[in-house]
């Protein structure tokens, strides 16, 4: 950072205060995480300069024999880790690793079936704001009134509407979703099978959620989340779709990979069979069911009633507040969440009911149940009395203490 001090001041000021930000604040956003020291240095590494259009072995540039052993790495660790036939390690982004599935097998006009954005699932699933709503009928699923996935429903669609594709996996969904009955609804039909595990891709890896790979003909994840590596997105599959899935990754939807975040990629997936890893992952469920509970028991509802992974919802409506001003509120005291619709939500999704509350970060940074709790309880106080300024200020004060208790990279 001396350098970039140097080169450039007033960006490396910036930086500065986002590191600060990341130590002071609790971070409860259920998609982020602190990435290891590990990983940070192979994305500042000279791997940023090469390109290496094409792939290991089939490059269209001179100079890729380094890089194609870490991108093989990178393949092979991948594999290794959830058991896949076939894996591809370069989609810049988790958007674009679904959309190279899209156009691997779907043509403009298909029906596909996704979980509705508004009961949790992600805007690449169907959503009409999103590329996937626009050209392909999009048939959503969603919950039941226990507010769990409702697989019977989504049966009766699928032979109703007779999909191409089957859709699992969400960006708000704190149950674990049962991929063999999903597997059988999209054979029962004809449909291909994939599932956005991006969620939950770190607690499949440490064997607490269920792996999806043995049941989908696709698998799809960013890099960033649970998994708590570098930003990016990788494809799993069965090896027949080797072919038109890497020619639908590059030259269909990207140009050159980026090599650096491959490479911290590879580290994210050997970090991640480590015995450490698994006892991290069950630390953050450990940590989301503990948050939960206290929260409940301080008169929130919690949809869907529990968590079985690093996420829940939280109604924010027995409180009289909406997602956007509890954000708001608890922003002031120095924790971050993101408001997030409920299902059947009132509210537009810019205000919302609800927040959604995740404990991968906090995780990293060392809170157990104990910390979890007093977190869950910080929560109650703001919103409690939203509007006591002395209030946000002690919960402030105490939220600063843990993080000086448990920083981040070390201090
Ligand atoms: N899929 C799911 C389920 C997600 O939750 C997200 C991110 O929020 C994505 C895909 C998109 O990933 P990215 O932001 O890397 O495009």
């Amino acid at each position: 950072s001396r350098n970039l001090s140097v080169a450039d001041p007033a960006l490396a000021e910036m930086i500065s205060s986002e590191v600060e930000r990341q130590h002071q604040h609790i971070e409860l956003i259920a998609s982020e995480n602190y990435t290891s020291p590990a990983v940070m240095e192979t994305q500042g590494s000279q791997l940023t300069n090469k390109y290496a259009e094409g792939y290991p072995g089939k490059r269209f540039y001179g100079g890729c024999e380094f890089v194609d052993q870490v991108e093989q790495l990178a393949i092979d660790r991948l594999k290794a880790l959830y058991g896949a036939e076939y894996a591809n390690v370069q989609p810049h982004s988790g958007s674009q690793a679904n959309q190279a599935v899209y156009f691997s097998i779907l043509k403009p006009g298909d029906t596909i079936m996704g979980m509705n954005l508004g009961h949790g699932g992600h805007l690449t699933h169907g959503s009409p704001a999103n590329l996937s709503g626009k050209l392909f009928n999009i048939v959503p699923y969603g919950l039941n009134e226990k507010e769990e996935i409702d697989y019977d429903e989504m049966e009766r669609l699928a032979i109703e509407c007779k999909p191409k594709l089957l859709i699992g996996g969400a960006s708000a969904y704190a149950l674990r979703f049962d991929w063999a009955r999903m597997a059988e609804i999209a054979k029962k039909v004809g449909a291909y099978f994939m599932v956005d595990m991006a969620h939950y891709s770190g607690l499949i890896a440490g064997g607490v959620y269920p792996n999806p790979v043995p049941h989908a003909d696709f698998v799809t994840s960013t890099t960033h989340k649970t998994l708590r590596g570098p930003r990016g997105g990788i494809i799993m599959a069965k090896a027949e779709f080797e072919k038109s899935l890497n020619s639908n990754v590059f030259p269909s939807l990207q140009g050159g990979p980026l090599m650096h975040v491959i490479a911290g990629k590879a580290t994210a997936f050997l970090e991640a069979a480590q015995p450490e890893f698994k006892a991290y992952q069950a630390q953050v469920v450990k940590n989301a069911s503990t948050m939960a509970t206290t929260l409940a028991a301080r008169g929130l509802r919690i949809i869907s009633g529990r968590t079985e992974s690093h996420v829940f919802l939280v109604d924010l409506r027995p409180k009289g507040l909406t997602g956007k001003a509890a954000d708001a509120y608890l922003g002031q005291a120095h924790i971050t969440v993101n408001k997030n619709s409920i299902p059947n939500d009132p509210e537009s999704p810019f205000v919302t009911s609800g927040i959604r509350i995740g404990t991968p970060a906090i995780t990293t940074r060392g809170f157990k149940e104990a910390e979890a709790e007093q977190v869950a309880n910080l929560i109650a106080d703001v919103l409690e009395q939203p509007e006591n300024a002395e209030v946000i200020a002690a919960v402030k004060a105490k939220v600063h203490a843990l993080a000086d208790q448990f920083p981040v990279y070390g201090k």
